[in-house]
């Protein structure tokens, strides 16, 4: 009974289709699981020596951003972690109103965060990933004025 129910749940969540299957294209190869549960890839975009290497490859700088988002905005930590790569920005999804290549982008189920090089994007990425975490809704057309310039969470958040 256990494993039927387990596997209506499964079904339920879309979690045998293609994009769990492939993590939206970007497979699940990771650098490091953070103690959080977040899982980071940075390979081959950072590298020792390279930009923000440190920071960036570092799991402190997502999990307190994440940490920090959440006691922003009031969006409860969720058990869920999200996958995150780090890319090249030439290597990031276009936007499909300007044509130009995303600073981030947030996928759901899975959870999958795509930021750049810089990763200035990440916290906007965060509040996708907590609102959609919390209530199904990820908020795709930006009306949480948490997201809002200047005095949004997404601004407001200080860096580590
Ligand atoms: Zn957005």
């Amino acid at each position: 009974m256990r494993i039927v129910l387990l596997s209506l749940l499964l079904v339920g969540c879309g979690m045998n289709s293609p994009e769990w299957d492939d993590n939206h294209g970007y497979g699940w190869t990771f650098d490091v699981q953070c103690e959080s549960g977040i899982k980071l890839r940075y390979t081959p975009t950072l590298y020792p020596g390279g930009f923000a290497y440190e920071q960036l490859s570092n799991c402190h700088f997502y999990d307190t951003t994440l940490q920090r988002m959440s006691d922003c905005t009031g969006i409860p930590l969720p058990q869920r972690r999200p996958f995150i790569v780090v890319l090249r920005r030439d290597q990031m999804p276009l936007d499909q109103v300007s044509g130009e290549t995303r600073g981030g982008y947030h996928y759901y189920s899975p959870s999958l965060i795509l930021v750049d090089e810089t990763a200035t994007h990440l916290r906007h990425e965060y509040l996708h990933f907590l609102k959609f975490q919390a209530t199904g809704n990820g908020d795709p057309d930006h009306l949480d004025p948490q997201f809002a310039y200047p005095n949004g969470c997404v601004w407001t958040v200080p860096w580590i």
